[in-house]
């Protein structure tokens, strides 16, 4: 993990997490490159240096409550619920999230919360969040979204840029004002609507 994470709580949730676990059986030997892999459903489990930058990112405290879109194989909100008190993470795709929860219960990942939904609309009755992580690429950033971020929170999303490229984007709100920072380019999946 060296390319500039040196957060003491990302690097110890990273060392934690065993991504072993979150990968699909025949898959398990390859799951310590650090690259994306395949969980089913045309999704993949992000390449740890990604999961590692966008934990930093959030510069999360042990009392944090986090807000995760697109839970996959659940091991980014393995990562964030090992640093902070309560982890929200919401799938489209039932039977990822389906799985994803039975791995939490079986792993023992009791601060993690899981719906079935579309990620668009945030989760309101759980509202508003210290931090949200958003793992799938948007064209636009859901409205919803920045309302649910707490005052003083940070929000890491990738979002296509006008060069077609997609950039993680780091959006922050103090005294109520919104700012946006363009951070790396990535490679994501699409965030996916059910309607349109
Ligand atoms: N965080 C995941 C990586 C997931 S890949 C991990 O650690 O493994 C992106 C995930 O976002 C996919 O599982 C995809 O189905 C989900 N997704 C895409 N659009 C979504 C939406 N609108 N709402 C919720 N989840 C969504």
């Amino acid at each position: 993990m060296e390319r500039g994470i040196n957060d003491p709580d990302t690097l110890r949730a990273m060392r934690q997490v065993e991504r072993h676990e979150f990968v699909p059986e025949k898959m398990k030997k390859g799951a310590y490159s650090d690259s994306p892999m395949s969980i089913g459903h045309y999704q993949t489990i992000s390449q740890p240096y990604i999961v590692g930058y966008m934990t930093q990112a959030l510069k999360l405290k042990p009392e944090h409550r986090v807000l995760e879109i697109g839970t996959g194989s659940g091991y980014q909100a393995a990562v964030l619920a090992t640093i902070v008190a309560s982890v929200y993470t919401i799938e489209i795709v039932e039977p990822l999230g389906i799985v994803a929860k039975k791995r939490f219960q079986d792993l023992g990942y009791d601060n993690i919360r899981t719906t079935i939904g579309d990620g668009y609309h945030g989760w309101p009755d759980e509202a508003p969040f210290n931090a949200i992580i958003v793992t799938a690429a948007v064209k636009k950033i859901p409205t919803a979204l920045i309302d649910q971020l707490a005052e003083g929170g940070r929000m890491i999303i990738p979002v296509r840029h006008s060069d077609l490229r997609y950039y993680l984007v780091l959006v922050t709100k103090k005294n109520g004002e919104i700012s946006y920072k363009k951070l790396i380019p990535v490679a994501f999946v699409p965030f996916t609507r059910n309607t349109d």
